[in-house]
C-alpha cells in the first residue's frame, strides 16, 4: 500500500532515470516486536526515526549516519554508530532491532557456487546462491518462499507459495552474502574496488512481480550509492510475464529485466509457462516493446530453457527470431536443470548448439548458460526448500504439463 509519494532524494536513486521513492507503510507489529530497520527505504527510515522521538530537524542527518552504518559498514549492533551520542544509541536499541535471515545450512560446490539455506520470520525458509565468475560474482536471490506459479519444468513451481518475502528479507540476503564473503570494508583499510558480490539477479525463488511493493523497495536499497551500492545495470529481475507490472518495473525500479520465454506458440507457452493463459505471447510482447524506453536501459534478455522435443525445433528457433524481431535483444539459453521427478529432459548439446547457432546467425547474442552448483542443485529452477510440506507428486506435475 503506497500511502506518500516522495521525491527521490538520495544519490543512488539519482543513478536511475526514472525512479521514485515511495513510502510504503511497514507491517503491523505483533506486540513487544521490535521494528526492524533491514530493508526500510530512506524515507522509511526516517519516518521511523520520528515515530520514535527523533528531533524531526535532526532526522534527514540521523537517517543518513544510521544508513551508513548499516549498508556501507556493515554494522549490526547500535553501540557500535560512535558517531551518534550514547543515549541516542540507547533509544535506537530500545525500539529498533537490525535482523537479517539465518544461515541453516551453506553448501559449497565443486565449481565454487555457495548456496545458502536461509531461515526466516515464522520458520520458513528460502535459498540464496551465490556463483563466482573471471572478474565478477553474482548472487542470485529469492523474493517468495515457495511460488504460486506453477511452470511445469521449474522446481520451486512444485512448491506452494507460502509467503511473500519482506524487503528486509530480500536485502537481508545480499547482506548475509556478503557476511558470509568477508565482503565488508574495513576502517582505514584501503578502498577495494573488487567486488565480490558484483552483481544481482532476481531469479531465486518466486515470481518478483508478484511481489511487487516489497522487490522494489528492497532494490532501492541495493541501489543507493552511500550503502551496498549496486547499480541498476547490476541487477537483473526474472519475471515469468506478469505484463502489469513490467512498465511499472521500469518505472520504478529501472533495472535490466529478463524474461521467461521459453516457447514460441501460445500452445506450448501454456504448458511450460502457465501465466500465458492470461498474458499470452502477444501481450508479453508488448508490454516487452516498451520497456527499454522506459528503464532508459539497454537489451532485455529472453531467457529459454532447453528441453528435448518440446521446444528445441530449427523451426521455434526462426519463430523466436520473429517474434522478438524489433526489440533490443539476447537469448539466454537454459540447458534444462534436472530434478527429481522432473516431466522433461535436458536438450542434447548438438540440439542447443543448432539452437543457438540459427538465433546467432540472425543478428542476436545466444549465450548458453553454464549449468552452476548442479552437484548442490543450486542450479536455475532446482531451488525448492526441502523441509516445505505438501509438495506435489510427480504425477500431478505430469497431469499439468500435460503429458
Ligand atoms: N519467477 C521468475 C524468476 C525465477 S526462475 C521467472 O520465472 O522468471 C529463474 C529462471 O530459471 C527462469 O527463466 C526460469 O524459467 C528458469 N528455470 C526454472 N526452472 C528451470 C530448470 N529446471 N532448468 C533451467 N531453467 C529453469
Ligand atoms: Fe515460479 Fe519462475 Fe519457477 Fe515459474 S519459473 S514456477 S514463475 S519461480
Amino acid at each position: 500500500m503506497t500511502a506518500f509519494d516522495i521525491p527521490a532524494t538520495n544519490a543512488a536513486l539519482a543513478t536511475g532515470p526514472v525512479v521514485q521513492d515511495v513510502l510504503t507503510l511497514p507491517r503491523k507489529l505483533p506486540a513487544g516486536e521490535k521494528a526492524n530497520l533491514i530493508g526500510l527505504t530512506r524515507a522509511q527510515l526516517r519516518a521511523a526515526l520520528i515515530e520514535a522521538g527523533t528531533p524531526e530537524r535532526q532526522a534527514k542527518m540521523r537517517e543518513g549516519q544510521i544508513w551508513q552504518w548499516l549498508y556501507h559498514w556493515g554494522v549490526r549492533d547500535f553501540a557500535q554508530m560512535t558517531n551518534l551520542a550514547k543515549d541516542y544509541r540507547a533509544l535506537l536499541a530500545e525500539k529498533f532491532q537490525i535482523a537479517l535471515p539465518e544461515i541453516v545450512t551453506r553448501q559449497v560446490s565443486e565449481d565454487g557456487t555457495r548456496k545458502y539455506l536461509l531461515r526466516i520470520a515464522g520458520g520458513h525458509e528460502v535459498e540464496t546462491v551465490y556463483i563466482p565468475e573471471e572478474g565478477r560474482g553474482t548472487l542470485c536471490v529469492s523474493s517468495q518462499v515457495g511460488c504460486t506459479l506453477t511452470c511445469t519444468f521449474c522446481h520451486t513451481g512444485t512448491q506452494k507459495l507460502v509467503r511473500n518475502l519482506t524487503a528486509g528479507e530480500i536485502v537481508g540476503q545480499l547482506m548475509v552474502a556478503r557476511d558470509d564473503l568477508g565482503e565488508w570494508p574495513q576502517p582505514r583499510a584501503p578502498k577495494d574496488e573488487t567486488r565480490l558480490v558484483s552483481n544481482l539477479v532476481l531469479m531465486g525463488m518466486g515470481e518478483p512481480l508478484y511481489n511487487f511493493e516489497n522487490v522494489r523497495d528492497a532494490m532501492h536499497v541495493v541501489m543507493d550509492g552511500e550503502g551496498l551500492s549496486l547499480s541498476r545495470r547490476r541487477i537483473t529481475l526474472s519475471t515469468s510475464g506478469v505484463v502489469p507490472e513490467i512498465a511499472r518495473t521500469a518505472e520504478e525500479i529501472g533495472c535490466l529485466l529478463a524474461v521467461s520465454f521459453h516457447a514460441t506458440t501460445n500452445e506450448v507457452r501454456d504448458r511450460l509457462v502457465p501465466i500465458n493463459k492470461k498474458w499470452n505471447i502477444d501481450a508479453l510482447l508488448a508490454a516487452l516493446r516498451d520497456y527499454p524506453r522506459l528503464s532508459n536501459s539497454e537489451r532485455i534478455t529472453f531467457e529459454y530453457v532447453m528441453l528435448d522435443g518440446v521446444n528445441d525445433s530449427d523451426e521455434d528457433a526462426r519463430r523466436l527470431v520473429k517474434l522478438i524481431g524489433g526489440i533490443p535483444a539476447k537469448i539466454n539459453l537454459i540447458p534444462f536443470n534436472e530434478w527429481p521427478g522432473a516431466p522433461y529432459k535436458r536438450s542434447s548439446w548438438d540440439r542447443i548448439e543448432r539452437f543457438a547457432d540459427i538465433i546467432y546467425k540472425a543478428g542476436y547474442a545466444s549465450p548458453i548458460r553454464t549449468p552452476r552448483g548442479e552437484d548442490i542443485m543450486a542450479a536455475c529452477g532446482q531451488l525448492k526448500s526441502a523441509t516445505e510440506r505438501g509438495r506435489k507428486s510427480r504425477a500431478e506435475v505430469a497431469a499439468e504439463a500435460g503429458l
